[in-house]
């Protein structure tokens, strides 16, 4: 009931050459069953967008601002993203918040200005090694979305939210499928105590997402698809992730 989403997060990576090979590739990959999406880095989304035109890849970027425009040096509003045709902002990213101190507040805030514009926010929520080691896995993420839903209110289930274990992520390490579809179904409940579309939104995993271990996790009832950073970078490589979901 829930088409499954595979979103690669390029991170900060790529140069014009290189996004040129990758996207060329994945058009000749695709389609796939699932939806996919590449978050490219700021300057490249409008040639991301030339290279895609024709094709079902949507295109977002990796952050956007939670103001509407103004002096705000260096930011890039969601308004704008909108304007080049993106579908999607991540918001929140978990080296968002540990690199630039962004607060669940900031995030729900930016979420806000994403959806005021059309643009789904990808509303990255999880847990650092020490905090899961701690046993405060549920707190963590159910305060991070809380904030979300709280600040969205009826527009929450519009989200689409990717559960990222710090731990994770670029590591090699991976929650194993039952462990990532606990927190899911937590993350899921929460949501349907807010929103009376829950049952169609979409919960991302993320955290060293790749070709061999992806079909296991997408099997999970609330794992929904994938947020994936290093192997996004490589045609193979995503291709056999988006195949698999
Ligand atoms: P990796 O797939 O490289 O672990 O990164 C995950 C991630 O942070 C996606 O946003």
């Amino acid at each position: 009931m829930r088409r499954k989403l595979v979103v690669g997060n390029w991170k900060m990576h790529g140069s014009r050459a290189a996004n040129a090979q990758l996207l060329a590739g994945l058009k000749e990959a695709g389609p796939w069953n699932a939806d996919v999406a590449v978050c490219v880095p700021f300057p490249y989304i409008a040639e991301t967008a030339l290279a895609l035109t024709g094709t079902s890849i949507a295109y977002g970027a990796q952050d956007c601002s939670s103001h509407e425009q103004g002096a705000f040096t260096g930011e890039v509003s969601s308004a704008m993203l909108a304007d080049i045709g993106c579908r999607y902002a991540i918001v929140g990213h978990s080296e968002r918040r540990a690199y630039h101190a962004e607060s669940d507040q900031l995030v729900a805030d930016k979420a806000k200005a994403a959806l005021a514009h059309g643009v789904t926010p990808i509303v990255c929520v999880g847990e650092t090694r020490a905090e899961r080691e701690a046993g405060q896995t549920e707190a963590v993420v159910k305060r991070q979305l809380a904030a979300v839903i709280h600040t969205l209110g009826h527009c929450c289930g519009e989200m689409v939210v990717a559960y990222e274990p710090v731990w994770a992520i670029g590591t090699g390490l991976t929650a194993t499928p039952a462990e990532a579809q606990a927190v899911h179904a937590v993350l899921r409940a929460q949501l349907h105590a807010a929103t009376d579309r829950s049952g169609v939104m979409r919960i991302l995993y993320g955290g060293s997402v790749k070709a061999d271990n992806a079909a296991e996790l997408f099997s999970q009832p609330d794992i929904d698809g994938g947020l994936i950073g290093g192997a996004s970078l490589k045609v193979a490589d995503f291709a056999a992730v988006c195949l698999a979901a």
